[in-house]
């Protein structure tokens, strides 16, 4: 499973390598950017897992950036911290009435963001946080690396596992073959698309011997695959 990726968006050098620091050092995946207009062209392209946004930024500011996310279909789902050295009420109203799902003053404890991240991403990518995920009869324990489907253990490989694990974070998600490779093989990695459809049988092949009952993934026409 590759690392959760975090956009971080900061004019400020000195800010943005401290913010860089932390996240890298806690594993995430880190991509930069430093206006406004970057981050919405990034977080299109990207599809970040959560987005770090500052308010302050020339041109486009954070509050905007925001808003434009929040009202795009394919960005509206990005968890949104915002960061800003203003602490009055009236602008932590008007940053989570933009659709920020948090929001942090600065000078903010490092400490303390790490685990309003953690918090977001226990919504979006609950695997990356050591949570349990089921659905119907399937759990998936992170932590073990155990499958069961209606209590019987499947073995799987590391891939068909990654597999799962990203269609039981988001249930009925349509996933595209080239998400998917992002997702599971990571996004330096040269992999045919076609070697998705190889994996994705072998998954629906081990979730159905387990039971004999036909397995949750679907084939999306035209689109890919989704769960349930
Ligand atoms: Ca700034």
């Amino acid at each position: 499973m590759t690392q959760p990726s975090v956009l971080v968006v900061e004019d400020e050098a000195p800010q943005r390598e401290v913010l860089v620091y932390n996240l890298e050092a806690e594993g995430f995946d880190v991509r930069q950017a430093t206006s406004g207009d970057a981050a919405l062209e990034l977080a299109r392209e990207d599809n970040p897992d959560l987005i770090l946004l500052d308010w302050m930024l020339p041109e486009v500011t954070g509050i905007e950036v925001c808003r434009r996310l929040k009202s795009t279909a394919e960005t509206r789902g990005i968890p949104v911290i915002m960061i800003s050295a203003r602490s009055e009420e009236v602008d932590r109203v008007r940053g989570l009435e933009t659709g920020a799902d948090d929001y942090v003053v600065k000078p903010y404890s490092v400490v303390e963001l790490m685990a309003r991240i953690r918090t977001q991403l226990r919504r979006v990518r609950p695997a990356s946080v050591g949570e349990k995920l089921e659905f119907a009869d399937v759990t998936l324990d992170t932590v073990q690396h155990r499958v069961f489907r209606d209590g019987v253990e499947l073995h799987l490989g590391p891939t068909e596992f990654r597999l799962l694990t990203t269609f039981m974070e988001r249930p009925g998600r349509v996933w595209s073959r080239d998400q998917l490779l992002d997702r599971v093989w990571g996004r330096d990695i040269y992999v045919d698309s076609r070697t998705v459809d190889v994996h994705v049988g072998r998954l629906r092949k081990a979730l159905r011997t387990a039971t004999g009952v036909d397995d949750p993934i679907r084939t999306v026409r035209g689109a890919g695959y989704a769960l349930g």
